[in-house]
């Protein structure tokens, strides 16, 4: 099937075909025809699958008939961080070359004002993190009523950053005769119950998770006492052929530190975290893309959907408490049809995280390297407790100016999660050894 047969418009498919897609996705073969007839969608898909075209481009040839009017956008797509709604108006830039739509953003950490002039002209397509489009609704700044497509965009992410409140009011000030699309990697009940009331007779389209699917990441674990992660990190960008890396973390504080650790080791990297304003977010974000720093600390919520093509290396330098976290992170590689290696090194006390990732992903992830024979408990190891990043509501309202250093002021506890922290009791059989020593052994070693 080729986009053509889709039933695209001819300017859409001059800018496809500028895009160098050889054919459309599975999720785009899918939705795009349905969405063009009109009809609501649920599509359970994640980044990485193409998704943001399944919907992007058959809501150009739907916007482009009509005009908009001052205040009411035609159209609004919710997005839960600024990154992706600022990554979805990068692909209506994009695809829209050869159309005329206007488009506004509405995301905290930047300007109101823009924001607001942008809407007062009128718009075509709205794109918005919830916080800040209830703010400007408050304000009588923005109405809704003329809002004929509604998209909610990772709608699982909106779940665990508490904006489910926010949709549901926000999805009963739009019209009823809309048509309404929602996106989601997982459906857990709350999204099930937020599809039923808000979509009508919705077509499902379900496309394999990419990194299930995704034999083009290498994935590999190296287990590794809490004290020797930072010269297990150095020593795979050192030895590791990598071209660039993206290298995660569970907290906001081992983003900042593990950064100017890594800096001070004389490697090129840049930082993307929760507390840090959107314009330098963006410039990191840039930095990284234009590969002026090959290395990019991050913390999940600042990289969720982060799309840049050819990063050769994800790292979890902490084992991410969610499993559908680890299928985010190492989807970062492996992209657009290129291989990708994803390493995560994990300690004694991360062996029930892995068991659940492995759970979710299928299979065991390949142990690396040579497994030494017990070492010291790892008491000197960091905390299991995770002081996580933004499973909390807002998280968009971050004050701009000065960041205080991190023993001035202590992180801000995360909202409990929905899911009991499990026991750190040793399930895992080959956790119960760490490595704990220099690391070559593992780096020849090819884990298929
Ligand atoms: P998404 O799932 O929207 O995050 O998209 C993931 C990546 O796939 C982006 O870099 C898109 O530019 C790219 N992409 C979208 N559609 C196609 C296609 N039909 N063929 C190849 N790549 C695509």
């Amino acid at each position: 099937m080729t986009f053509a047969d889709l039933g695209l418009s001819d300017q859409l498919l001059r800018a496809v075909d500028d895009s160098g897609y050889p054919e459309p996705t599975p999720i785009q073969r899918a939705a795009i025809p349905s969405i063009l007839m009109g009809k609501d969608l649920i599509g359970i898909a994640q980044t990485g699958t193409g998704k943001t075209a399944a919907f992007v481009l058959p809501m150009i040839d739907i916007l482009g008939h009509g005009r908009s009017r001052a205040r009411m956008p035609r159209s609004l797509i919710l997005e839960p961080t600024r990154e992706l709604a600022q990554q979805v108006s990068e692909n209506f830039e994009k695809y829209g070359k050869y159309n005329k739509l206007s488009m506004a953003l509405l995301i905290g950490g930047v300007q109101m004002g823009d924001q607001v002039k942008a809407l007062e002209k009128g718009v075509d397509v709205l794109i918005a993190t919830p916080g800040r489009l209830m703010d400007l609704f408050g304000r009588g700044k923005i109405l809704l009523t003329g809002c004929e497509l509604l998209v909610i965009d990772e709608a699982d992410r909106m779940l665990d950053m508490g904006f489910i409140p926010d949709i549901e009011e926000i999805c009963s000030k739009l019209p009823k005769s809309r048509q309404t699309l929602l996106f989601s990697a997982t459906m857990p009940p709350p999204i099930q119950k937020l599809a039923a009331k808000f979509l009508n007779d919705p077509k499902r389209v379900e496309v394999a998770r990419p990194a299930t699917a995704n034999v083009n990441i290498e994935q590999r674990l190296v287990v590794v006492r809490g004290d020797k992660k930072r010269d297990a990190l150095r020593d795979i960008l050192r030895h590791e052929e990598f071209k660039n890396a993206i290298v995660f973390s569970n907290r906001k504080t081992t983003v900042r530190e593990l950064a100017t650790s890594l800096k001070r080791s004389g490697f090129s990297v840049g930082q993307i975290q929760g507390d840090m304003d959107q314009s330098d977010r963006i410039a990191e974000f840039d930095r990284f893309k234009k590969d002026e720093i090959n290395i990019l600390v991050a913390s999940d919520v600042a990289a969720r959907g982060l799309d840049v093509k050819g990063v050769s290396h994800v790292v979890n330098f902490d084992v991410p408490w969610q499993p559908d976290d680890y299928i985010h992170r190492i989807g970062r590689t492996g992209r657009a049809g290129m291989t990708g290696i994803a390493i995560t090194l994990a300690t004694r006390e991360d062996a029930e995280a892995v068991e659940r990732i492995e759970k979710l992903i299928g299979h065991k992830i390949p142990r690396a390297g040579e497994v030494a024979p017990t070492a010291a408990p790892a008491e000197d190891a960091p905390p299991a407790e995770p002081e996580r990043e933004a499973r909390k509501p807002r998280p968009e309202r971050k004050p701009r100016g000065e960041r205080k250093p991190a023993a001035a002021k202590p992180e801000p506890q995360p909202e409990p999660r929905d899911e009991p922290v499990p026991e750190r009791s040793l399930v895992v059989e080959d956790l119960k050894n760490e490595w704990n020593g220099p690391l070559p052994g593992f780096l020849s070693q090819s884990a298929g």
